[in-house]
């Protein structure tokens, strides 16, 4: 526990997930662009530092869980003629980035670090927001397993299930085929709720049937869209927090492009992407994906 961790990006996700490693004693030196979601990681312990450069002073691992493929790019590598954190690292750092981004970019950025001596892995998660506050997270890790290993007990603050999905942008690749299905199955879902809700049938009624049924699946189990069936999760609470409806159009854009590129038909992964393009462009962005249902039920969501 010797450990000195930088920690940049403290949204939804980074924010627990951070909050988990300085709960476990580790010394962590966080930065958010956002002075709230600082604060909230202070009150666990972590020191707030005044940017990510001075985050990374001293820290032997930088871990990061920024939205998209640009700001982790910014951050590492440089942007608008700022250099980028990367540069500033000493020999031998570890750096692990957990945000879902292009693997395209998780290579590049990989392949700066060797330049440098610099280990990169990059290690994106699945599980949501309650995992994340639950240190329960799945991470899926591309990179040197050397460097896997010497993450692994990090990780383990933070999640219970560690998939080594092959080198540098692995991790990456294989988040993206889960969203793309998670993406689908959270589209699927809400129109079967919808179709029983317009057949008379209670939505929790319903729900408990499918889940013990050829049906089941992780959104019935773990995320139910409907609001009021389940407890804690963002569908009963406004869909405030939990996993943004842009954050998943970004991800369905990756999975496209990765499709595009390797002349892969994904016939329901297009589709479930334009949905939530239009979710968004009628105002939806910022709310949590689950509230897709909204365009599907007879009420709306
Ligand atoms: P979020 O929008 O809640 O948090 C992102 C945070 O990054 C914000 O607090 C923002 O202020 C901060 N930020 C942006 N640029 C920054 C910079 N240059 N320096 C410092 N801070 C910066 O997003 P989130 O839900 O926490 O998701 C983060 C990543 O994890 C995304 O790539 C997302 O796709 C992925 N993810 C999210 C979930 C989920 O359920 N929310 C689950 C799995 C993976």
């Amino acid at each position: 526990n010797d450990h000195t961790i930088a920690f940049i990006g403290l949204g939804n996700m980074g924010g627990p997930m951070a909050a988990n490693l300085a709960g476990a004693g580790l010394a962590v030196q966080a930065f958010d662009l956002d002075p709230a979601a600082c604060a909230r990681v202070a009150e666990h312990g972590a020191r707030i530092a005044e940017s990510a450069r001075a985050a990374a002073e001293g820290a032997d691992v930088v871990i990061s869980m920024l939205p998209a493929s640009r700001h982790v790019e910014g951050l590492f590598l440089g942007s608008g003629g700022e250099p980028g954190l990367l540069a500033g690292l000493a020999a031998g750092t570890l750096v692990i980035d957990c945000s879902t981004i292009a693997p395209a970019s998780a290579q590049k950025l990989a392949q700066a670090g060797r330049a440098g001596g610099i280990a990169v892995l990059d290690a994106p998660v699945s599980g949501g927001t309650a995992g994340a506050a639950a240190g329960t997270l799945t991470f899926m890790i591309g990179g040197d397993a050397a460097d896997l290993a010497r993450a692994e007990p990090l990780l383990r603050h933070m999640g219970r299930n560690l998939f080594h999905a092959g080198g540098a942008g692995a991790g990456q690749a294989a988040k993206l085929c889960n969203n793309m299905l998670l993406g689908i199955l959270m589209i699927g879902t809400g129109e079967a709720l919808s179709l029983g809700e317009a057949l008379g049938l209670d939505p929790a009624v319903l729900s408990g049937i499918m889940q013990k049924s050829s049906g089941a699946n992780w959104v019935l189990e773990k995320y139910n869209p409907v609001p009021g069936v389940m407890e804690g999760v963002p569908a009963s609470r406004g869909y405030s927090g939990g996993f943004g409806t842009d954050l998943m159009l970004k991800d369905l854009g990756l999975a496209a492009e990765a499709a595009i590129a390797s002349r892969t038909p994904v016939l329901l992964g297009g589709l479930a992407g334009s949905l939530y393009a239009a979710h968004s462009r009628a105002g939806q962005g910022g709310l949590d994906f689950s509230s897709i249902i909204g365009l599907l039920r007879p009420r709306g969501a």
